[in-house]
């Protein structure tokens, strides 16, 4: 009697296993490829981020990595991203390896995000910054040089990525780790004396987790938006996210870590200024990282939408020859640079440039939302944009194209280093027009109706009418 129920039940389990599998569409799965390689220069060379280091780089912490994330979904529309320990991709190089990608793998720029960790321990990229680095000729060869094999690098590595793709599982939600402080709010100089921190903040650990359909973990891509600030001695590092990125493939054996930068760029990591230090963050968000991995993430639809357009930002503020001239004169350092460059420009019948083409991404992933933003990324833009999607939306910066920092309208009227005095640390003419924030969010929620996105302020707004 009783191994006769067994059978039943057997039949019953087994039997409902076959006609379950065969009844399944050919795919339901995502499909799911990572890849990385060695970026740290093989030869000495001048460290990105810090105007006032006077030497090329003296060794290596840990390698520099760049890293590549190939999703496709069961309609076969793919999604790339690519993290990198480096301080930011320029334009150019971004639209080059953009470019490529498309010849190569028919990924548009829509479908791709090439995201910068804005590790202050990594190399100097080509027309990056160049006002406030004192190079010479030898020094500008050796930037070149490292730029075009990094643009091959890149194309190279996303190859792989989409040919090691594989059925996946792909999960994410949000952790929450809290080293970030708001370093225009708050005095690093008396940070161990403070008993309270000034906002604002936005504290999320955005998670993506990608499983084999065994349930192996493979890629892990994480973010968190604070400066990669906490070295600035000689050494290439991938600093605190280079940290995170070891820990967990240390803590995951098999599993490709990927950190993508979030918007950091009024956020410091303080207390800062030792390995150790950088070792603790780098644990702290791995840590956080971690404990998102084990509890229980959204389960995503392997469904791909993708956006991307680019806004005209408006400069303003442009100084005409005679400013430029006298600024030349009674400047020093990277203002003098900027003026003298800015004035040759002029001299010679250039223009300077009074708008900027910034790069805006939309992706959606099942249900969950990716903004992908060029520039350094104010805090601000996270915290608009979660009320406008909703708080679980991943927010990165840093993507596609650093060409400065990028303020909100109150950081702007603010001014300070993010507001106003970095556009000369980027080599821009002038200041960013008072209407950045609403034609960058305008473009946001452009492309989040062409993706059929909803937007929940939008929503509340029309039912409060
Ligand atoms: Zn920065």
């Amino acid at each position: 009697m009783r191994r006769s129920l067994l059978f039943i039940f057997s039949l019953l389990v087994f039997g409902g296993g076959i006609f379950f599998t065969s009844a399944q569409p050919v795919r339901q799965t995502w499909k799911a490829g990572v890849s990385e390689v060695i970026i740290t220069p093989r030869h000495s060379m001048w460290m990105a981020g810090y105007g006032g280091r006077d030497k090329p780089s003296e060794g290596t912490l840990h390698d520099l990595r760049a890293k590549a994330l190939a999703l496709e979904d069961i309609s076969g529309n793919r999604a790339v991203l690519v993290t990198t320990d480096l301080l930011g991709f320029p334009k150019g190089m971004s639209d080059r390896i953009r470019d490529r990608l498309n010849k190569e793998y028919g990924l548009t720029k829509a479908r791709v995000i090439l995201n910068s960790s804005h590790t202050h321990t990594g190399p100097v990229l080509a027309d990056a910054l160049y006002d406030i680095y004192p190079l010479d000729e030898n020094e500008l060869r050796k930037i070149e040089a490292y730029s075009a094999e990094l643009e091959d690098k890149i194309v190279e590595l996303t190859g792989r990525a989409l040919d090691g793709m594989k059925p996946a599982k792909v999960f994410a939600n949000n952790g929450v780790v809290r080293f970030q402080v708001n370093r225009r709010n708050n005095s690093e100089a008396l940070i161990d004396r403070l008993t309270g921190l000034n906002g604002p903040n936005d504290y999320a650990v955005p998670v993506i987790k990608v499983e084999d359909t065994g349930g192996k973990l493979f890629a892990i891509a994480f973010g968190y938006a604070c400066h990669s600030t906490v070295l600035s001695f000689y050494k290439w590092s991938g600093d605190y996210p280079g940290f995170a990125q070891l820990e967990l493939e240390k803590s995951y054996p098999g599993a490709t870590a990927l950190f993508f930068q979030g918007a950091g760029a009024d956020m410091n990591p303080l207390p800062r200024k030792t390995v150790e230090l950088a070792r603790q963050y780098g644990r702290e968000l791995a840590a956080a990282v971690d404990r998102v991995l084990n509890e229980e993430m959204t389960e995503l639809e392997p469904v791909i939408v993708c956006n991307y357009d680019e806004v005209e930002l408006s400069i303003t503020g442009i100084p005409d020859e005679k400013e430029l001239a006298k600024m030349a004169d009674n400047s020093t350092g990277y203002n003098q640079k900027w003026a003298k460059r800015n004035l040759d420009e002029l001299k010679s019948g250039g223009k300077l440039i009074t708008s900027y083409p910034y790069p805006v991404q939309l992706w959606q992933l099942g249900n969950r939302q990716i903004v992908a933003l060029g520039g350094e990324l104010v805090v601000d833009y996270a915290i608009r944009l979660k009320q406008l999607f909703g708080h679980q939306l991943f927010v990165m910066g840093y993507s596609n194209d650093v060409m400065s920092y990028i303020p909100s309208a109150r950081i702007l009227r603010e001014g300070g280093y993010e507001g106003a005095s970095g556009q000369i640390v980027y080599g821009l003419p002038g200041m960013w027009g008072a209407d950045i924030e609403t034609k960058i969010i305008q473009k946001i929620l452009d492309l989040a109706e062409e993706s059929g996105i909803p937007v929940q302020e939008a929503k509340l707004i029309e039912s409060a009418r």
